[in-house]
């Protein structure tokens, strides 16, 4: 074989796997370009952050219309962070209609992208709120995320898409992360020609798991969108759904959507963090509904090496402020029992 055929042979391979295991280009933290944010980890581990439902419209959105940042007093515990992903409980759009029949509909000015990048590196999408407008509205979200930089998962223009990981690779390490919601309606479901959110039927999203171990993730975490709202622990589905993906290979399972935090539990040694709570979000009066807790996983190919919980706390505005004295659910890898921290630190 000539040396011009063994470079181009070499750089199919290369492309080969790159395609392989990174799938769409936008999912991909590195190609992107993105070198680790400021106050990275060591070179074996990541140190991912995880923030409950970020809702931009309502009252962050005339924060941000009137020239103001609601993530203003996060901004350093996000940008501390290897990879910081939320729940987008909102649209970003400047088209559609309000779906009839729903009591609550949201969607978010385009300029609110700006609150997030740089601090945001993925938003999962797969929630009862991002079919809010339609579909054109939907996909509309989809294209000012991408052109902004910021990756979505969860969600797609079609089934396919929207149940396809979103890959994170960073010093070594290859990271899939699942979205899916289990809250109604179903109506907003990706379907084969059609976009739409991930729906958590247990057999694909185990085969999903199975899959993103199989494509080469060192760590598989799903991303729900589940439980009741206001009830301050999770359901028997979700326990049971929990021990399900846990058994498929997930190392952590983390979760959102109900309005307060519902505790931690280990299963098999990972955590499971029901629900983050609001992390941006207003109309909300009671102390529960008001903190929301920021997840830190640091990460190795075994899995989670120690996770920590920060509560947070919304002002009327929906405008986050860590509450670091708090003690929260925290652990470690071979701690047999889970313990309780006060904010997240810089170690691992
Ligand atoms: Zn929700």
């Amino acid at each position: 074989m000539s040396s011009i055929a063994s470079i181009l042979l070499v750089c199919a391979c290369a492309c080969a796997l790159v395609a392989c295991h990174a799938g769409p280009l936008q999912k991909v933290g590195e190609v992107r370009g993105e070198g680790p944010k400021q106050g990275s980890s060591q070179p074996s581990t990541v140190r991912l952050i995880f923030v409950g439902d970020l809702m931009l419209d309502s009252g962050a959105g005339r924060t941000v219309a009137a020239g103001g940042d609601p993530l203003a007093f996060v901004d350093a515990t996000l940008r501390g962070a290897d990879y910081a992903v939320g729940n987008l409980e909102s649209p970003i759009a400047t088209v559609g209609r309000p779906v009839a029949d729903k009591p609550y509909t949201f969607r978010a000015h385009p300029r609110v992208l700006r609150v997030l990048q740089g601090r945001v590196d993925a938003v999962s999408v797969a929630n009862n709120h991002s079919g809010d407008y339609g579909h054109e509205a939907f996909s509309q979200t989809l294209l000012h995320l991408r052109s902004a930089g910021i990756a979505a998962f969860g969600g797609g223009s079609n089934l396919r898409e929207a149940h396809a990981p979103l890959w994170i690779e960073r010093n070594g390490l290859r990271i899939a992360v699942l979205g899916y919601n289990e809250f109604l309606p179903r109506s907003f479901e990706a379907g084969p020609t059609w976009p739409g959110v991930a729906w958590s039927e247990d057999d694909e999203v185990v085969s999903d798991i199975r899959s993103a171990r199989l494509a080469g993730a060192d760590v598989v975490i799903p991303f729900m969108h589940w439980g009741w709202e206001g009830e301050s622990a999770p359901s028997e589905r979700q326990r049971s759904q929990a021990r399900l993906m846990i058994d498929a290979g997930a190392a952590a399972v983390v979760g959102s959507h109900p309005h307060v935090t519902q505790g931690a539990m280990l299963y098999r040694g990972r955590p499971i963090v029901w629900s983050l709570g609001n992390f941006v979000f207003d109309g909300f009066e009671s102390e529960e509904t008001r903190t929301g807790w920021l997840l830190q996983l640091t990460l190795d190919s075994q899995g989670v090496v120690a996770w920590r919980t920060m509560a947070t706390h919304v002002d009327e505005a929906g405008t986050p402020r860590p509450v670091a004295e708090q003690k929260t659910p925290c652990g470690s890898r071979g701690v047999a029992e889970m313990q309780s921290c006060a904010g997240i630190g810089s170690g691992p």
